[in-house]
């Protein structure tokens, strides 16, 4: 897709590898995001839930870039086995998170106990 960069009014292939690369908001060519000092577009943020005890743990986690929060979404979907349409079953296997460039930064753990003890 061909758009016309905000800061310098040349057309750039929003879909180029430096453009993927380099990030930034949809209508700033690549150059222009690299001059500015990167990426500036919002925080690729995530937030997900677990099941576990009576209060489900909410966690908000932070992501360099699309590809890894797309993909610890994925990876948390099928561990949790979100949309199975069954409680208490993970996926087939377990995908793994290991090597994603993500920060935690926001965490509300809830109490394991299931019988009201603390
Ligand atoms: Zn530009």
């Amino acid at each position: 897709m061909i758009k016309t960069c905000k800061h310098c009014g040349i057309e750039f292939n929003l879909y180029s590898r430096h453009k993927k690369a380099v990030g930034g908001y949809i209508n700033e060519c690549a150059d222009c995001v690299e001059e500015r000092g990167g990426d500036q577009s919002p925080p690729k943020y995530l937030g997900v839930t677990a099941g576990n005890g009576k209060m489900s743990d909410v966690t908000i986690l932070k992501f360099e870039d699309q590809a890894s929060r797309n993909s610890f979404q994925k990876a948390w979907r099928n561990n949790v086995g979100q949309n199975l349409g069954k409680e208490c079953q993970i996926g087939k296997h377990t995908s793994m998170t290991a090597g994603l460039k993500f920060q935690i930064v926001a965490e509300n753990r809830g109490n394991d106990n299931h019988k009201g003890k603390s």
